[in-house]
């Protein structure tokens, strides 16, 4: 055997058992959420609000992030959100997600969830998906491997941890591998990929657990052009299906994605500062005195 055979050998050893290791983990997670979940209940989409925050405020040491923020993102609706560095963004994710929580306000998915008194694996598994800025893929794993990892991580598969993937499991990766444009990158090592490729990848894990609401946070940050219009294409393809909440600074993308008539968010000073189609906020004195215009 070559020594180059013997360091793939080694290598691809090395993955499996990582790989053995963090579907334990994550299993483990699993079965200590699920009671929660079940007591959290099913969200209710039937009033068509898919996320809704009222009044929401958060302070650091007296200063605040979030100053009475209120919002609301209807089922099916491609929301994208703009505004400064500073402007709160993050922290309106956090507090979606369950990891800061607010001193004051409401938070609630669907009509019915009230989200400040979940923690947060509960408010992942009850259907909402964060992507942060930096892809967080397996690298020693093939691009395949990860999105069979991410459904692993769906409660309702589970039972098949360890087995052969059904037809119907390969199918779900399959139509994942199509959207996210890594069909013919099925077998490669996930750290192989451009950086646009990982960020896909990563959106794609996200996928196949099915969320009803994805939240993502500058996600064409260091992307080609042509990475970017992609990634358009896709956030596209998933509007109606899914709920996104999309924070963004380049215009470019925000213009793609909103094509002249959805509403952007302006958030500045933890607030909403204006809401319309990109063109009138762009045009909004007090938007382009706080941002646009500096
Ligand atoms: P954005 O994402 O819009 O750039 P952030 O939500 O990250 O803004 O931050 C909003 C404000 O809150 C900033 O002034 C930031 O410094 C502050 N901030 C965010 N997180 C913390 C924290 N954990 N502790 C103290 N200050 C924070
Ligand atoms: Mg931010």
């Amino acid at each position: 055997m070559t020594p180059e055979l013997m360091e793939e050998g080694a290598r691809r050893r090395e993955a499996m058992a990582r790989r053995e290791a963090e579907v334990k983990a994550m299993s483990g997670d699993r079965s200590a959420a699920y009671g929660r979940v079940l007591r959290a209940g099913i969200p209710d989409f039937a009033h068509g609000v898919a996320l809704y925050l009222d009044d929401v405020t958060v302070s650091f040491d007296g200063f605040k992030a979030l100053n009475a923020l209120s919002l609301a993102v209807n089922v099916g609706e491609l929301r994208c959100i703009i505004g400064p560095n500073g402007a709160g963004k993050t922290t309106m994710m956090d507090c979606i997600t369950g990891k800061t929580k607010p001193d004051a306000g409401k938070i609630s998915f669907g009509s019915n969830i009230d989200l400040l008194r979940l923690k947060e694996p509960d408010i992942a598994q009850i259907g909402i998906g964060r992507k942060f800025q930096k892809p967080t893929v397996y690298e020693p794993l093939t691009v395949f491997e990860n999105l069979e990892l991410a459904l692993a991580a769906d409660r309702r598969v589970r039972a098949s941890l360890f087995s052969r993937l059904s037809g119907e499991q390969l199918d779900r990766i399959g139509a994942v591998l199509t959207r996210i444009h890594l069909k013919d990158q099925a077998q490669r090592t996930a750290g192989l990929l451009s950086h646009g490729q990982k960020q896909w990848l990563e959106i794609g894990m996200l996928l196949m657990q099915d969320p009803k609401l994805l939240l993502l946070d500058e996600p064409v940050a260091g992307m080609t052009d042509e990475e970017t219009e992609r990634t358009a294409d896709l956030f596209l393809s998933l509007e109606g299906e899914h709920s996104l909440v999309v924070v963004e600074h380049d215009m470019k993308f925000v213009d793609l994605l909103t094509q002249g008539r959805k509403t952007v968010t302006v958030l500045h000073e933890g607030r909403v500062l204006a809401e319309g189609p990109l063109e009138t906020v762009q045009n909004n004195p007090q938007v382009v005195e706080v941002y646009l215009g500096r």
